[in-house]
């Protein structure tokens, strides 16, 4: 059995559902049965959240005007997919109902005027219930039975709403017991990636870009011969392709590299993804839903090859920077501490941190989505020491990225840390913030967005990663 994943760039229109559409048929062409995981559209989960936000602060034009877009944009793409008219009413129905829904609760926001992570979760829900409808909707128009499956059903969580944890033995219990029969009745289930519920039924999100999470925990209950994640790009390569066009595609790596790599690249892969199907031996393909032929990468336990020569450098974009300035000897750790468990208990994600106790400054990076959201509630944490001048100031700069450089030394022995900095330093680049593990194997760093494709060229050049062959 293969459980295959398709991340919000593979549906993003009518076209790419037809193509994904077209890659699970191929699939179950092969006799084997498929389990699928869905994202919402690419950028659906960002609107939702930030209707919720505009409606906590009272702003009843943007969330409107949101639920308005996302419902034209939604229906717009039944139209094109779903050429069945009942199949077609039935889901645009569901889809007006569930949008409706979020209006009516962003109303309340208005009136509450609080954002809990748990109130966020439940909004930021939906996009993944929609695209599964549609994803099983025009399957059936296609003559392959499948069905959507909620997976705040199946996926059992605690209540750490934002970023939640899987109960694992009732999650798995559960998977088994309404996905094996639809199997065996030779029934596609369409699971909605991202979302979980706890025990008492309350959604629950597994964090942003969860959905490669949920193939995994599918996979793990499932005991699947493979679990594939379908993307835009050939896999993981040695730096973005959209960047580098000779980058090359690493076409097998270890479930250690591939976790290292996940942990320090926040789009790529999910970080959590690689432990349940390391725990089991259950390999892991990254594979192009625009390129279904390339055999894309592998990730196994012990690849054909010697350990730790991969290097690979992982960019995101689309970030922003929150600095709190202290002032004078009022300084303590006790700033990020609670900067940090604010931005948590506001559901809004920090990529990286650093602080500088001799400049009094900390530096917290966020998705561009969450940076007015995350200002915001840090002025209301530091009000007082705002007020008293005790910090400075709060600033942000935006847009920024973060370039992450993973791997072992080069066929010259040397580490690829001090080959980083001397690159940087002989480019004059300017950067703004690094992070870095002591095991020398990566190095992360923070640049303003518009030197992001240079910096990256710069360094795969400077390490020669677009001259050994590819392996
Ligand atoms: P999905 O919507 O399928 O979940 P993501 O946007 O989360 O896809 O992740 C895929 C993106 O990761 C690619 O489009 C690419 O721009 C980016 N990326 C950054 N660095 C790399 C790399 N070294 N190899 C592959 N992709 C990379
Ligand atoms: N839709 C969710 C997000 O945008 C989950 C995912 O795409 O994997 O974060
Ligand atoms: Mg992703």
């Amino acid at each position: 059995m293969l459980v295959m994943k398709f991340g919000g760039t593979s549906v993003g229109d009518a076209t790419r559902f037809a193509s994904v559409s077209r890659i699970i048929q191929d699939a179950r062409g092969t006799d084997k049965p498929v389990v699928v995981v869905v994202s919402a559209m690419s950028g659906v989960t960002n609107s939702l959240i930030r209707a919720a936000r505009a409606a906590a602060e009272g702003d009843e034009t943007t969330y409107r005007r949101i639920g308005e877009e996302l419902l034209t944009s939604h229906w717009d793409i039944c139209e094109a997919l779903i050429a069945h008219e009942g199949e077609r009413r039935d889901t645009c129905w569901f889809i007006e109902d569930q949008l409706r829904e979020v209006e009516r609760f962003c109303r309340s926001l208005t009136v509450l005027r609080e954002l809990t992570v748990r109130g966020q979760d439940a909004v930021s829900s939906i996009g993944e219930k929609l695209s599964a409808r549609i994803l099983a909707a025009h399957l059936r128009t296609q003559g392959t039975r499948a069905r959507a499956v909620d997976a705040t059903a199946l996926i059992v969580t605690d209540d750490n709403f934002g970023a939640a944890n899987p109960l694992m033995k009732e999650t798995r219990r559960r998977i088994r017991e309404t996905l094996l029969p639809l199997l065996e009745q030779g029934v596609v289930p369409i699971l909605t990636g991202y979302i979980g519920a706890t025990a008492e039924g309350v959604t629950t999100t597994l964090g942003r870009g969860g959905s490669d999470y949920t193939a995994a925990i599918v996979g793990a209950c499932l005991d699947a011969e493979e679990v594939w994640i379908w993307t835009d790009v050939d896999g993981i390569l040695t730096a973005d392709p959209n960047i580098v066009s000779e980058a090359r595609p690493l076409r097998e790596l270890s479930y250690v590299e591939a976790a290292e790599l996940a942990y320090f690249g926040a789009d790529v892969l999910h970080p959590k993804t690689i432990k349940p199907l390391e725990e089991r031996g259950i390999p892991l393909r990254i594979v192009n839903s625009f390129n279904p032929t390339d055999p894309g990468t592998l990730i196994i336990k012990k690849p054909q090859r010697t350990p730790r020569s991969v290097q690979a450098i992982i960019s995101t974009r689309g970030l922003s920077l929150i600095g709190v300035a202290g002032n004078g000897d009022a300084w303590t750790p006790e700033v990020a501490a609670r900067a940090l468990s604010r931005l948590a208990r506001e559901g809004v994600d920090v990529l990286m941190f650093t602080q500088s106790f001799s400049e009094r400054q900390l530096n917290l990076l966020v998705r561009q989505g969450d940076m007015d959201h995350g200002l915001k509630a840090l002025r209301r944490e530091f009000q007082g020491e705002l007020e008293r001048g005790t910090i400075a100031r709060l600033d942000v700069q935006y847009p920024v990225a973060t370039i992450s450089v993973v791997g072992g030394p080069g066929e010259d022995g040397l580490s690829i840390v001090p080959k980083t900095f001397a690159a940087l330093g002989k480019h004059q680049t300017k950067v703004i913030s690094i992070a870095q593990a002591s095991s020398e194997y990566n190095v992360s760093f923070v640049v303003t967005e518009d030197q992001v494709d240079s910096v990256v060229c710069l360094i795969h050049d400077e390490l020669g990663l677009g001259n050994s062959s590819a392996f």
